[in-house]
C-alpha cells in the first residue's frame, strides 16, 4: 500500500506523451480530452480525479475538454444522474461551453459503421445464446470455438441486421458479432459482440432503438467523431485498447484517438463501486447518494469539502500506472489546509458542561470581549463576543482526577477562557449518579482579554459559550462509513456491509455563539479546538441551524508522514 501521493504533480506520464505529440505536430497541435461517465449513479471522488485529470490537461495544454454520458445501456440509466453529474462537474469549476454530448447522439452513425463492418466481411450475425457466446470464447490458454453463424454471406447478414433493428427478433436472441480473431491471445479480440437486442427505453432515444452498441465499439466511435485526440481511461480498459484501436483502424475514420490508461483512484475506509454505493443508498444505509458520508461528490460537498481541496487532492495524488490506495486521512489533509485560510471561526461547544463564575457580578452590563474572525486572514476582522455568568465549556476540557500534563480544567487549575478571563475551578458539582453538572469557578478580572495580569502563566486555554446569550445548534458528528481500512475485504458469508461504522453519525445539540443562528446554508466555519463545520445546504435554515462537522482539528495525516 501506498501512503505518500506523489508531493509535485506537475508532471506526469500523460502530459509526457502529449508534449512529444505536440513537439511532433500530431493531431495538428490539438489537445482535445472528454470525460465520459455512464448515467447510472453518481459521481464519486475516484470520477473527481478523472475529471480533474481530463479538463485539467486540457486547460494546461490549451486545449478543450467535452463531457459526453456514455447512455448506450437504457436499462440502468436515469435523468436524476445526469443532472447530477452536470451539477457536480460544474461545481468541481469545470466548463464543457456547448460540448455536452450523449453517446445515444450517435446511435445513427453507429448503426451505420456497423453496416460498414458486415460490408467489409467483418461483423455478422450471431444466433449463439449470451451462454453458449461465454462458452465458446475460450480460456487464457486456450482458443476460443467460432461460431457457427461466422461465415454468413455479407447479404444475410445485412437483411438479419436490418430486422434486428426492425425489432423482428426477441432479446437475446441474436447479435451483432465482429469478426476479429477467435484465437487471439486477446479475449476481447474473440469476435466481440458489436450490438445486442434489448427491447427497452432509452432516456433519450425513446423506443427508436431495440438494439444497443456495447460499450468498445461505441467508445472509440464517440471519441473520433468528436475529434477527441487523448481518450484518457482506468487501466482495466488497457486490454480493450487493441479492440478500441481495430474498430477505427478498420472503418478507416478520419481521425484515430490515442486511449491511454491511469490508475484509478482507491481510498482507505471507502467503497468507490457505483454498484456497491447504489446499494448504500438503496438499503438506507445512508440518507440519500449526497449523504455526508458518502464519497459522492454531492456528498463531500454536503459535507462542507470545497471545490478547491478536492482539486488540490486530485492534483497531489498524481496520475500513474500503478494501483495503489490513498490515505483516506490525506483527502482531511487537503480539506484542513484549504479551510484554515478561509472558515471564520467561532466557538462552539458539543458536549456542554455549565460553569458558574460565583465572583462575577450579577448586574455585570455588556461585557463584550474581541474575537478574531481568522486568524489567517486579517482582512476578516474581528467579532464581539458578550460574557456572562453562567457559561459552558466543553465536557472534556474538565477532569476531576487529571493525568500529569493536563493542561486543561480540573479542581484548583487556572485556565484561560479564549478572548476572556482566566478561571479557576472551585467546586465540582455532581448528580445523584455521581456524575458532573457543574463547575463553580472564580474569575480574575485583570485577566479581561485573555492576558495575564502578572505575567502569571496558565497552560491551557478553552473555549466557551455563554449561557445567556449562545444559541442551541444541531451538530451532526460524522465519522468514516466503514471501520475497515478496505471494506472489502470481509470473512466468508460477510459481505461489505457488514464493515459499515455503526457510529458514523452522531447528532448532538451544541450550543454556539448567538451569530451562528443565522449561518448560511453552505457556510463554512472552523469552531475553534473542534473542527471545521458546514451549515448543511439542505436541512439549514436560519435561525434554525444543522452545521455539519466537515473534518476534525487533529491531522493524522501528517503525524503519518514523520513516522
Ligand atoms: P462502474 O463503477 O459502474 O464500473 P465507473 O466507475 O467506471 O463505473 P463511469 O461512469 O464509466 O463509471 O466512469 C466515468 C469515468 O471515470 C471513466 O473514464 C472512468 O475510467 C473514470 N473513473 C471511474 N472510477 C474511477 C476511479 N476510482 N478513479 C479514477 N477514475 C475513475
Ligand atoms: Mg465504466
Amino acid at each position: 500500500m501506498e501512503n505518500k501521493p506523489e508531493s509535485t504533480a506537475t508532471n506526469n506520464f500523460i502530459k509526457t506523451i502529449i508534449r512529444e505529440d505536440l513537439k511532433n505536430n500530431k493531431n495538428n497541435g490539438r489537445v482535445h480530452t472528454r470525460f465520459p461517465p455512464e448515467p447510472n449513479g453518481y459521481l464519486h471522488i475516484g470520477h473527481a480525479k478523472s475529471i480533474c485529470l481530463n479538463f485539467g490537461l486540457a486547460q494546461e495544454f490549451n486545449g478543450i475538454t467535452n463531457l459526453r454520458f456514455d447512455d448506450t445501456n437504457p436499462t440502468k440509466e436515469e435523468v436524476e444522474y445526469v443532472d447530477s453529474i452536470i451539477e457536480d462537474v460544474k461545481w468541481l469549476g469545470f466548463d464543457w461551453d456547448d460540448r455536452l454530448f450523449y453517446a445515444s447522439d450517435y446511435f445513427d452513425a453507429l448503426y451505420d459503421y456497423a453496416v460498414d463492418l458486415i460490408k467489409k466481411g467483418l461483423a455478422f450475425v450471431c444466433e449463439q445464446t449470451p451462454e453458449e457466446i461465454r462458452l465458446c470464447r475460450g480460456t487464457l490458454t486456450e482458443p476460443g470455438t467460432p461460431s457457427p453463424y461466422r461465415n454468413r454471406s455479407i447479404e444475410e447478414n445485412l437483411d438479419l441486421f436490418e430486422r434486428m433493428k426492425n425489432g423482428e427478433f426477441e432479446d437475446g436472441s441474436k447479435t451483432l458479432r465482429a469478426k476479429i480473431d477467435m484465437s487471439s491471445p486477446n479475449i476481447n479480440m474473440r469476435d466481440p459482440v458489436v450490438y445486442r437486442i434489448k427491447k427497452a427505453h432509452h432516456h433519450r432515444t425513446g423506443d427508436k432503438w431495440c438494439i444497443y452498441p456495447m460499450y468498445d465499439f461505441t467508445h472509440g466511435l464517440s471519441d473520433m467523431l468528436e475529434g477527441i485526440t487523448h481518450s484518457i481511461c482506468t487501466l482495466e480498459f488497457e486490454d480493450h485498447r487493441p479492440l478500441y484501436d481495430w474498430y477505427l483502424d478498420v472503418l478507416e475514420t478520419p481521425c484515430h484517438p490515442q486511449q491511454i490508461e491511469f490508475a484509478r483512484l482507491n481510498i482507505t475506509y471507502t467503497v468507490l463501486s457505483k454498484r456497491k454505493l447504489l446499494q448504500l443508498v438503496q438499503e438506507g444505509h445512508v440518507s440519500g447518494w449526497d449523504d455526508p458520508r458518502m464519497p459522492t461528490i454531492s456528498g463531500f460537498r454536503r459535507r462542507g469539502y470545497t471545490p478547491s481541496a478536492i482539486r488540490d487532492f486530485a492534483e497531489k495524488i498524481g496520475v500513474t500506472k500503478a494501483e495503489s490506495i490513498v490515505e483516506f486521512s490525506f483527502l482531511e489533509y487537503c480539506i484542513r489546509e484549504d479551510l484554515n485560510k478561509t472558515a471564520i471561526r467561532r466557538m462552539a461547544v458539543i458536549n456542554p458542561l455549565k460553569v458558574t463564575i460565583e465572583n462575577y457580578p450579577e448586574d455585570m452590563k455588556d461585557d463584550y470581549l474581541e474575537a478574531v474572525n481568522n486568524p489567517e486572514d486579517a482582512s476578516s476582522g474581528t467579532h464581539q463576543i458578550r460574557f456572562s455568568k453562567v457559561i459552558y465549556i466543553e465536557k472534556d476540557d474538565f477532569m476531576e482526577n487529571p493525568p500529569k500534563k493536563y493542561f486543561r480544567l480540573y479542581p484548583g487549575s487556572e485556565v484561560r477562557l479564549r478572548y476572556a478571563y482566566f478561571i479557576t475551578c472551585k467546586e465540582v458539582i455532581k448528580d445523584e449518579n455521581g456524575e458532573v453538572i457543574e463547575l463553580i469557578c472564580t474569575y480574575d478580572p485583570a485577566s479581561r482579554g485573555g492576558n495575564s495580569p502578572d505575567g502569571r502563566k496558565v497552560q491551557g486555554t478553552i473555549h466557551w459559550v455563554s449561557a445567556e446569550f449562545g444559541k442551541q445548534a444541531e451538530v451532526r458528528l460524522y465519522d468514516n462509513l466503514f471501520l475497515e481500512e478496505d471494506p472489502n475485504k470481509v470473512p466468508d458469508g460477510k459481505t461489505f456491509l457488514d464493515n459499515l461504522n455503526p457510529n458514523s453519525l452522531k447528532v448532538v445539540t451544541a450550543l454556539v455563539e448567538p451569530d451562528l443562528i443565522d449561518a448560511k446554508p453552505g457556510e463554512h466555519y472552523q469552531f475553534e479546538r473542534v473542527g471545521y463545520f458546514v451549515a448543511d445546504y439542505k436541512e439549514s435554515r436560519l435561525g434554525k441551524p444543522v452545521f455539519n462537522r466537515t473534518v476534525g482539528l487533529r491531522d493524522t495525516w501528517s503525524k503519518l508522514m514523520k513516522k
